[in-house]
């Protein structure tokens, strides 16, 4: 039997171990999927002392999982900086980040957003954003402005992305200065403990489309936002969670799962949970 995790916190909510069961039944592959609770504290103890074969990494340790590969990572997780699919390598780790291609997979190929010469803001500049920031830009946005609460973190993320003319960091008090962007997608985790921050009406129209990384409870405060102002599409982060997810798979078992039975599955799930409250 195989064993995989996924680390994170809070990470109980996590429907990865559900994901990666159905994949593994489609493939024919036995394995045993898990989550475990890590706090970027004790992450690395946790990940040792566990006899997983490879691992997903979830927030807040994709910055630190990156850092725990000393090097030995993909391209696209070195350009993003962040990990987060772990792949066992000798007495090491090998580590690359699918959450870009997981997102980009699912706005084109599930939703059919056409991404080429779009104004982008990325709110968030923490593992997620990092991840899909790249993509984006290599999906051949026209532009991407990216917003954080703290400001540096933002700076650094369009500093490591190396396109001056295309990436721009800003600060939260300029969002009503930014105009109107096609997509709006939200990389924070704030409404996991705290609030989101206030949007202006003005950064979207009837054609802009938005998207939340989250999904369930933590998706429908952003999703709210997105629909009374006016967004044609508001859409959360379940069918990136799914891409994602099959390309984590595809690297560990060499096989890539087909992901839209299980999306329909998890989305029927995820309808019921957020209709019960
Ligand atoms: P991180 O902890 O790495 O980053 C969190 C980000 O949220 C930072 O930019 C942080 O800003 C910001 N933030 C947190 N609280 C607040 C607040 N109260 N107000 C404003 N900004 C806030 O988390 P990740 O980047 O890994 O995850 C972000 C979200 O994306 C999560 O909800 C996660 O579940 C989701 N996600 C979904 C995936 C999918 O497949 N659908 C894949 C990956 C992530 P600051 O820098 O100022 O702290």
């Amino acid at each position: 039997m195989q064993r995989y995790a996924v680390f994170g916190t809070p990470v109980s909510h996590s429907l990865s171990p559900r994901i990666h069961t159905l994949f593994a039944r489609q493939a024919g592959v036995a394995l045993e999927y898990t989550a475990i609770e890590a706090s970027r504290d004790d992450f690395a103890a946790k990940l040792a002392a566990s006899d997983v074969q490879g691992a997903n990494v979830t927030l807040p340790l994709k910055e630190d999982a990156f850092a725990l590969c000393a090097g030995n990572v993909s391209a696209r997780a070195r350009r993003a900086g962040a990990v987060n699919t772990l792949l066992r390598n000798g007495n090491g780790w090998h580590g690359d980040n699918t959450d870009g291609l997981g997102l980009v997979r699912d706005l084109t190929e599930r939703h059919g957003l056409d991404l080429r010469e779009r104004r982008v803001l990325l709110l968030g500049a923490g593992g997620a954003a990092r991840g899909v920031a790249p993509a984006l830009l290599d999906a051949g946005i026209h532009s991407l402005y990216i917003v954080n609460r703290t400001a540096a973190r933002a700076d650094a993320l369009a500093d490591a992305l190396g396109e001056p003319g295309r990436v721009h960091a800003r600060a939260l008090d300029a969002l009503p200065g930014l105009g109107e962007f096609d997509l709006l997608v939200n990389a924070t985790s704030a409404t996991r403990g705290g609030a989101l921050p206030a949007l202006p009406m003005s950064l979207a129209g009837p054609r802009s489309a938005a998207v939340d990384l989250s999904y369930g409870e933590a998706a429908v405060p952003f999703l709210a936002w997105a629909r009374a102002a006016g967004c044609a599409q508001a859409l959360d982060g379940l069918g990136m969670l799914v891409e994602q997810a099959a390309e984590s798979f595809l690297l560990w078992h060499g096989v890539r799962p087909e992901t839209d039975a299980v999306y329909t599955a998890l989305r029927t799930q995820a309808d019921a949970l957020v209709t019960a409250d």
